[in-house]
C-alpha cells in the first residue's frame, strides 16, 4: 500500500491496535512479528526505515564475547542463538565471519576479570590470552549442540605471522572465532518491513511520518506526514515506543517524564586502503587497544570498516564523527598493522550514532549493560510501552517479548513464532555453494542474466533477484554509466519496490552505494534522473535532491565526490 492510501485509511478510520513510533530496528522487529500474529498495527518513523542507531552499527551479529566479562550470560546465549537464526534466515545478507582476536599479553587482565565481574574495576586496562581464551571457551560452550559456525582456535606467534605477515611482529598470540557479519542492516531492515506488510493490509508502515504528541480527545495521537505535509490522528490500543536514543523524548510528548536512556556515541569510518583490505583477509580484527577498549576492523566489500569510539552524549540530533575520533582510528590501526598507514584521504565515509543505553553509573560505557528491556507507562487508558536497549543482533527475540506483551494487553493469543521465519531474499535461498549455484543457474536459465551478474544480484537481494531480473527484457539489463554494477533496472525495482522516498534512501539505506564511496555526484544524478522519472519528480526538483544529498555526504559523512 503506498503512503497516499494509508493516510487516507487513517483519515477514514483512525482506530488500530498498535501504534509502533520508531522505526529502527526494534521498532521493525515488533512490527513483523505483531503482523504475523494478525494484529492492526502501524508502523512509524520521522526519518526513513532504519536511519537511526540501527544505521549506525558495527555490521557484526554477535553474540559479544566482552560482555560474558560483565557477567551478561543471559544476553550473550540469546545473542548468540539470534545470530545463529539470522545466519540461516537472511543469508544473503548475514555472512559467518571470521574474527581474529591478536593479543599483546599472557597473563594480563586475568586478577582484572574477576574484580570486573563484581563490579570493583572501573577502568579499562588490557586483557590478556588467559582471559581471552577462557571467554572464547565459554562462547563455544554457548554454542553447543546447535553449532553452525565453527569452534575457536587459538595460535601462538609463529603460526599467526605466517597468516598474517603484516600484523605488529610483538603479537604473541591470536584467537579466531566466528561471528556473523551484516553486510548491509539497512537492506536486512527494509526487507522485514516488506515481509510484514505482505501478511495483509492490517500491517501498514510509513516513513517521513513524526509523531507529534496527544490530540485534544482522550487516547487519540497526532502523526505529522512530512511529505504530505498533513496531521494524521490516530486512536491506538496500546503505543509502542521504539524511538531507540530518542525515546524520552518521544515519552515527553505524551507528558512522560522517563529517563529511560543514557546514550553512548560510536562512530566508524570506511576505508578504501587495498593494502590493508589484503592484509587483512576476509576477516574481521577485534581487538583491544592499548586502553583497554574493544575496538575493530572489518573486511567489507573491497573496503574496511574501522570503529568505534564510546562516547556519552546528551542529544542524539548532535552525533556526528569528530576529528579526534579519526585520530584514534587511523592509531589503532596502526598498532596492529604498523607498515600500512591508513591515510585521511581513504576515507571514503564516516557515520556516527547514539546506543540507547539505560542510565547506569558505571566508570566508562563499556561496562553498561547491552541488555534490552521493556518499560510500561500508562497515558489514561492506553498503555505506552517502551522498548529500552539492545542489540541488532537481538532484534527478533526482543520484537517477541515485546509482542508478547503486547497480545496479552490486547487480550489476544500468538498464532505464530518467528524463530525460523526467513527474512525478505533470504526465503528459498540455499547458503550452501552448491544450491547457491543452482538459483545464480536458474536466473541464467529462466531469465537470461549473465552468470556473473546473477551471482552479484543473489548477493544484494536473494531470491528478490528474480523481481530485478524480471524487469530486464530478455536478461539485457542496461547498465549504468556512471554507477559501476548498478542497472537501471535494478534501480528501477528498488525504487518500485521498497518504499524509497528520497535519493538518501536509495543510496545509504537500500543499497551500500554511498558506505562504499561510490555516490559521487555524476552517480548522484544518475540515480536521481532514474527515482524523478519513476515518482513523477520536475527536473528542478531532481537536481534540487541531488544537491541536498551530495551536501549530507559531504558534511555528515565525510564523503567526498570523485
Ligand atoms: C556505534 C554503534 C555500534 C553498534 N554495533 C552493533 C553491532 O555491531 N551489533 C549489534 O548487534 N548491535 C550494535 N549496536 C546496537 C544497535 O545498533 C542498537 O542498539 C539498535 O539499532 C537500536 O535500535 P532501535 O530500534 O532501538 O533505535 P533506532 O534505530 O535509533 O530507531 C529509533 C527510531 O525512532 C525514530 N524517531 C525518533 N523520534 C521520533 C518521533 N517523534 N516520531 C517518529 N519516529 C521517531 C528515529 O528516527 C529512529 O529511526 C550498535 C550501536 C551503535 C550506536
Amino acid at each position: 500500500m503506498d503512503r497516499k492510501a494509508i493516510c487516507e485509511g487513517l483519515l477514514e478510520k483512525p482506530d488500530i491496535d498498535v501504534l509502533v513510533v520508531g522505526a529502527g530496528i526494534n521498532g521493525i522487529g515488533v512490527f513483523r512479528d505483531l503482523a504475523r500474529q494478525g494484529v492492526d498495527v502501524l508502523l512509524i518513523d520521522r526519518g526513513d526505515f532504519c536511519s537511526g542507531a540501527s544505521s549506525a552499527s558495527s555490521h557484526m551479529a554477535n553474540g559479544g564475547i566482552r560482555y560474558l566479562e560483565n557477567g551478561e550470560f543471559r544476553l550473550v546465549s540469546e545473542a548468540v542463538n539470534e545470530r545463529n537464526r539470522l545466519l540461516v534466515n537472511a543469508s544473503h545478507l548475514v555472512r559467518p565471519l571470521p574474527t581474529v582476536v591478536p593479543m599483546f599479553k599472557f597473563f594480563s587482565g586475568l586478577l582484572n576479570a574477576p574484580f570486573k565481574f563484581v563490579g570493583w574495576l572501573d577502568k579499562p586496562s588490557e586483557r590478556g590470552a588467559v582471559v581471552i581464551k577462557i571467554g572464547l571457551m565459554f562462547y563455544d560452550a554457548l554454542t553447543h549442540g546447535r553449532r553452525i559456525v565453527p569452534k575457536h582456535r587459538f595460535e601462538g606467534r609463529k603460526k599467526t605471522l605466517e597468516r598474517y605477515p603484516d600484523l605488529n611482529p610483538e603479537v604473541k598470540y591470536a584467537a579466531m572465532y566466528y561471528d556473523g557479519q551484516l553486510l548491509s542492516p539497512e537492506r536486512l531492515a527494509i526487507e522485514l518491513v516488506l515481509d510484514a506488510e505482505a501478511e495483509g493490509g492490517h500491517a501498514r508502515a510509513l516513513s517521513y511520518v513524526s509523531l507529534l504528541g496527544t490530540g485534544p480527545e482522550a487516547g487519540t495521537f497526532v502523526l505529522r506526514d512530512e511529505i504530505g505535509g498533513r496531521d494524521v490522528p490516530v486512536r491506538p490500543h496500546v503505543v509502542v515506543n521504539a524511538a531507540g536514543p530518542w525515546i524520552d523524548p518521544v515519552n515527553a510528548r505524551f507528558g512522560l517524564p522517563t529517563r529511560y536512556v543514557a546514550g553512548s556515541k560510536g562512530s566508524h569510518i570506511v576505508v578504501d586502503n587495498p593494502e590493508l583490505r589484503r592484509a587483512m583477509g576476509d576477516h574481521e580484527f577485534f581487538f583491544e587497544n592499548a586502553d583497554g577498549r574493544i575496538v575493530l576492523m572489518l573486511a567489507w566489500y573491497d573496503r574496511v570498516l574501522i570503529g568505534t569510539s564510546d562516547l556519552a552524549i546528551d542529544d542524539a540530533d548532535k552525533a556526528v564523527c569528530t576529528e579526534e575520533e579519526i585520530d584514534y582510528f587511523i592509531r589503532f590501526v596502526a598498532r596492529i598493522f604498523p607498515s600500512i598507514p591508513v591515510k585521511r584521504e581513504q576515507i571514503v565515509f564516516a557515520f556516527s550514532g547514539v546506543r540507547p543505553l539505560p542510565p547506569s553509573t558505571a566508570k566508562n560505557a563499556g561496562q553498561i549493560s547491552r541488555d534490552h528491556s521493556l518499560k510500561e507507562d500508562r497515558l489514561g487508558k492506553v498503555p505506552i510501552l517502551s522498548l529500552v536497549g539492545g542489540k541488532w543482533t537481538t532484534f527478533r527475540a526482543f520484537g517477541e517479548q515485546a509482542t508478547d506483551r503486547t497480545l496479552g494487553i490486547l487480550g489476544r493469543k500468538r498464532r505464530q513464532s518467528t524463530e525460523c521465519l526467513p527474512i525478505g531474499g533470504g526465503a528459498g535461498l540455499p547458503s550452501d555453494p552448491a544450491g547457491l549455484e543452482g538459483i545464480a543457474l536458474r536466473l541464467v536459465h529462466e531469465k537470461g542474466i549473465p552468470f556473473e551478474r546473477a551471482r552479484t544480484l543473489l548477493e544484494r537481494y536473494g531470491t528478490r533477484s528474480f523481481g530485478v531480473a524480471e524487469r530486464a527484457a530478455a536478461g539485457a539489463e542496461r547498465m549504468l554509466r556512471n554507477l559501476q554494477g548498478y542497472s537501471r533496472e535494478e534501480i528501477a525495482f528498488i525504487v518500485a519496490e521498497e518504499k524509497v522516498e528520497r535519493l538518501d534512501d536509495l543510496v545509504l539505506r537500500r543499497s551500500t552505494i554511498a558506505w562504499l564511496g561510490r555516490a559521487g555526484r555524476p552517480a548522484l544524478e544518475e540515480l536521481a534522473e532514474i527515482m524523478g522519472s519513476a515518482l513523477g519528480w520536475s527536473e528542478t526538483a531532481t537536481s534540487m535532491e541531488v544537491d541536498r544529498v551530495a551536501a549530507l555526504l559531504r558534511d555528515r559523512h565525510f564523503a567526498h565526490s570523485p
